[in-house]
């Protein structure tokens, strides 16, 4: 197999490898009342940004809680599941009921969360029937289910399948049934593989989320686990798992109670060997953190409007949504979720408004994204170039062999690829 130039680039590129953008939820500030204000104002107006969105409704509950995960889920409880969907389906009417949202298009409905398959199948199916009467949808649109292998009956796939749902994207994270143990996944890696393979029987696109970096990961078993994904044949976002304080896995690596973290070297050949089976398997590298054979999907609508386009998100603790210069996350708990939207109160907990400066640097992190910087949009939207406002950090990426530049574009070089979210901190602000 063709090594990547990543795995022969110096060591001493950065002392720290990070896994994480800027500009993320964790960023946003507290909603104040003029920023709300702001925003309410920004609904009433059209939507001119020529942009098609997403939208991902997000269905906050889990029937039981992985070690790593930091995501803010409820207890699943089926009495709560039904009063929590209507609220639910109140917040996104909320939105649809907006000039901004009238004057969109959407071209994805995503069902986040939490474990969206632990609704019925009835449950699913008036959710996304909702989202499709109320909003305006492309011509040919792509509806996507999160779900946990458990929670995806075969029943439940079959019926996606025929409703006509596009993909399926499954939190695997590991097919190492040890590994599997010590972070609370309930199933066995075998159940996992057979529910892909049977989602992809029906010809559904199934997406699959692995991770490294866990603690007592090695690198064989990582390696099987990337080998598995390709031979399954599915989509895959291949994440590095950064261990948040407020989990459990935090307080379990804190105690000694499970194996540590491999060390950053191995951490980071974990990412090339990742890199270098997929690309030689005929996968392609695109957005953050995936990898696809299929090729149009590099070309997803929302990924390449980045930081234009929009996601829609609602329901408790949905954390990706933004419209143009706003973003938010909403309010983590079921109960308060819902009672803020019973009274009629967007659900928003944190609500932050992007200056035209940090649209400049949000617009430099499309080399996180993978994607090119294209110079001229960059220039049409802010009226310079960006080495007028980032010669040095451009300098010292083109010295550093992470990026190139010629007249049209700014582009990640393939060193660069394993370094793209040390590249993005280059350009934020505080860094
Ligand atoms: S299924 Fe997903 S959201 Fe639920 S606890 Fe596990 S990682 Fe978190």
């Amino acid at each position: 197999m063709k090594q990547s130039p990543m795995a022969t680039e110096k060591e001493s590129t950065y002392s720290e490898r990070q896994s994480w953008p800027p500009y993320t939820y964790r960023d946003y500030a507290d909603i104040a009342p003029e920023t709300y204000k702001e925003f309410m104002e920004f609904l009433s107006t059209e939507n001119t940004s020529n942009r098609i969105m997403e939208m991902q409704p997000w269905v906050s509950f889990c029937d039981s809680k992985c070690t790593f995960c930091y995501y803010p889920n409820n207890p699943y409880s089926s009495a709560q599941m039904g009063l929590y969907l209507e609220a639910l389906k109140k917040e996104l009417l909320m939105y649809a009921e907006t000039k901004y949202i009238k004057t969109s298009e959407f071209d994805e409905i995503s069902l986040g969360g939490g474990t969206p398959s632990l609704m019925t199948k009835e449950q699913m199916f008036d959710l996304i029937g909702f989202c499709e009467e109320h909003f305006t949808l492309s011509d040919e649109y792509y509806i996507k289910i999160s779900g946990s292998s458990r929670s995806l009956s075969k029943e439940k796939l079959v019926a996606a399948a025929e409703y006509g749902v596009y993909q399926i994207d499954m939190g695997a994270q590991t097919f190492d049934d040890k590994l599997r143990k010590m972070l609370n996944l309930p199933d066995s890696a075998e159940h996992v593989k057979d529910e892909i393979r049977f989602a992809k029987k029906l010809g559904l696109c199934v997406c699959i989320d692995v991770m490294y970096n866990i603690p007592g990961q090695t690198l064989e078993s990582w390696i099987d686990t990337v080998k598995t994904a390709i031979e399954l044949d599915v989509e895959v976002d291949a994440y590095c798992l950064n261990v948040d304080p407020e989990t459990v896995l935090y307080r379990q690596l804190q105690a000694g109670k499970v194996p540590p973290q491999p060390d950053p070297e191995v951490e980071k050949k974990m990412y090339v060997a990742a890199y270098d089976l997929f690309t030689a398997a005929g996968y392609r590298p695109i957005g953050h953190d995936r990898y696809s054979r299929v090729q149009w999907h590099a070309e997803e609508k929302c990924l390449n409007g980045w930081p234009w386009a929009g996601i829609l998100t609602a329901g408790a603790g949905c954390f990706m949504g933004y419209f143009q210069k706003f973003s938010y996350s909403n309010l983590d708990l079921a109960n308060g979720y819902i009672d803020s939207v019973k009274e009629g109160r967007f659900p928003i907990a944190k609500l932050s408004k992007s200056t035209d400066r940090d649209m400049m640097r949000k617009f430099m992190t499309k080399l996180y994204l993978r994607l090119p910087v294209d110079k001229f949009e960059f220039k049409e939207k802010f009226g310079v170039l960006p080495e007028d406002v980032y010669p040095e950090q451009l300098s010292k990426l083109i010295e550093k062999g992470l990026i190139q530049l010629d007249e049209k574009e700014i582009r990640l070089t393939a060193v660069g690829d394993l370094w793209k979210a040390n590249i993005a901190w280059e350009f934020a602000e505080n860094k």
